[in-house]
């Protein structure tokens, strides 16, 4: 069975202490001694080329990984049909339009729509194209993402961007929901171009996702980038399916939040990014 997306997220939050322990260079309470040693260091694996060099190709969708994010190409948590997705050739792509262009069709006809009238001619069509570029994350590689914007810098002090704009869609309803996210983090010699905090939150928004789990990839993949002192995550979002079916609590906003490093270490640093990100 493949494993599950938390899975995934909790070995790499267990990968990310044992190496922030070797860092600190503290012995492992969990006696895991062969874990002991050297930090790790995996420029240009994951999604970061050595310096000068063009990201990695896609070798394979199975590519042994030492990168925090389990993929050595680069995608961060692909799901079983991103890399057919990502390689298509413009005929398999076109299938695959086609493809969800019927089953749009389908569904219309389920909810006791005419697929055939007028107004409604064109919606499979547009609908597919609507739901594959809502998703189109599946398709961006974060080494490409980052590509040239990590750079050396003696700052110590955080950096923060608040209020970066976020819509994704619900994995359990395929519904909306959006919000806003704050990233911030403690550099450690190199900083990342703002932008790319914004477009790292919108690559793996694009995605079929949770809350929680967007939350803390976008916490990972900056570690992983730029191996900070610490990332500070925090979301906040209106779920489509909590406002319009079920619950129906028009309003309620779901938050949710991923300290990693200094910032769960140190209460002083993640009070003042609270405060920071509630002016
Ligand atoms: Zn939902």
């Amino acid at each position: 069975m493949t494993p599950s997306h938390s899975d995934l997220l909790a070995e790499s939050l267990s990968k990310l202490e044992t190496s922030q322990k070797q860092v600190n260079g503290k012995t492992d309470p969990e006696g895991n001694s062969g874990t002991i040693g050297t930090p790790r260091i995996h420029e240009g694996y994951g999604f970061r080329p050595p310096s000068g060099v063009s990201t990695p190709l896609i070798a394979s969708a199975t590519a042994a990984s030492e990168s925090l994010v389990p993929d050595s190409n680069g995608l961060g948590w692909p799901a079983k049909s991103t890399y057919s997705r990502l390689t298509a050739t413009p005929e398999e792509k076109a299938a695959r339009e086609k493809k969800l262009t019927e089953a749009v069709r389908t569904i219309l006809d389920c909810i006791g729509e005419d697929p055939n009238r007028e107004g409604l001619l064109k919606t499979p069509e547009r609908y597919a194209k609507a739901v594959l570029w809502m998703t189109k994350g599946y398709e961006d590689r974060l080494a490409d993402v980052i590509n040239d914007a990590v750079f050396a810098e003696d700052h110590d002090e955080m950096v923060l961007v608040r209020d970066i704009d976020i819509s994704s869609l619900c994995e359990h309803h395929l519904v909306p929901f959006t919000g806003k996210i704050a990233i911030a983090y403690i550099p450690n010699k190199l900083v990342l171009g703002l932008s790319k905090l914004a477009r790292i939150a919108e690559t793996f928004s694009r995605r079929l996702q949770v809350q929680e789990r967007l939350t803390k990839q976008v916490a990972i993949a900056i570690q992983e980038a730029i191996k900070p002192r610490g990332v500070a995550v925090v979301m906040e979002a209106t779920h489509l399916c909590m406002t319009m079916r079920g619950v129906q609590k028009p309003g309620s906003i779901t938050t949710t939040s991923c300290m990693l490093g200094c910032f769960r270490t140190q209460q002083k640093t993640r009070e003042e990014f609270l405060t920071l990100i509630k002016r």
